[in-house]
């Protein structure tokens, strides 16, 4: 059965663990969901990361998610996402985040055609354009882009989008802090397709990226995605 994840920053999200994602050079290194000790974070010049998400019970369970998605027949994903439907209306919410760690696999693709059956709107970030064209039309997921991905499969990323979405859409990743990070932002042939600007973060550490686009929970103000809902229903705000 799923695990859903609770955070103060998204609320709820189905968390599945690294063997869903396809992940870049920058992914690899810099992963919020991957352990960073303070010896490799000296060697590679990133941060030390050693949140909850990183935490092995935390891993496993994303991996049991993923799992149990690939194998649940479509009664058992549809009685799943009652379930869900009925926790998140207790709460008072209408949305789940989805890949809060991980990608979109067809398990949760399917789950979330079940979510949106039960009016519930699913909504997250990929690095996969083809999981990201077979999301339900009352769903978003924005492509998930950073400095090491190849042009092509931005291209790839921006096409998926624009088909679910209506419109290229695209959030990116900064290495780079304050004026840098936006002069680096502002550079990208992509810009007008962006909807969001994440700086690189690792437990106990937030890189504040001086862009109007970057994300302010992720520049450490105190805001959720519950109110600001950029990310949620990015081409309505
Ligand atoms: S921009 Fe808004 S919706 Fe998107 S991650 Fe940041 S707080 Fe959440």
């Amino acid at each position: 059965m799923l695990s859903i994840s609770d955070n103060l920053k998204t609320r709820y999200s189905i968390n599945l663990d690294h063997g869903s994602c396809r992940p870049t050079k920058r992914c690899k290194q810099c992963c919020y969901g991957k352990y960073v000790s303070a010896k490799e974070a000296e060697a590679c010049g990133i941060r030390t990361n050693a949140g909850p998400v990183t935490w092995p019970a935390a891993q496993n369970a994303y991996q049991r998610n993923r799992l149990w998605l690939e194998q649940a027949s479509e009664s058992e994903l549809r009685a799943a996402a009652k379930k869900i439907a009925k926790r998140l209306r207790r709460a008072g919410l209408d949305n789940i985040r989805v890949c809060g760690m991980g990608d979109a696999t067809p398990g949760l693709v399917r789950l979330c055609h079940h979510l949106v059956g039960e009016g519930i709107h699913p909504w997250g970030f990929s690095k996969k354009p083809e999981m990201i064209a077979r999301m339900p039309k009352s769903s978003s997921m924005i492509g998930s882009v950073d400095d090491s991905m190849p042009e092509s499969r931005v291209l790839r990323l921006m096409t998926a989008t624009k088909k679910l979405l209506g419109t290229p859409t695209l959030a990116y990743m900064t290495m780079l802090a304050g004026k840098a990070g936006a002069q680096e932002v502002k550079s990208l042939w992509f810009l007008r397709h962006l909807v969001v600007v994440f700086g690189y973060h690792a437990s106990g550490f937030k890189t504040v990226v001086s862009h109007p686009l970057a994300c302010a929970a992720t520049n450490g103000e105190d805001l959720h995605c519950q109110d600001c809902k950029r990310c949620i229903t990015p081409r309505s705000c």
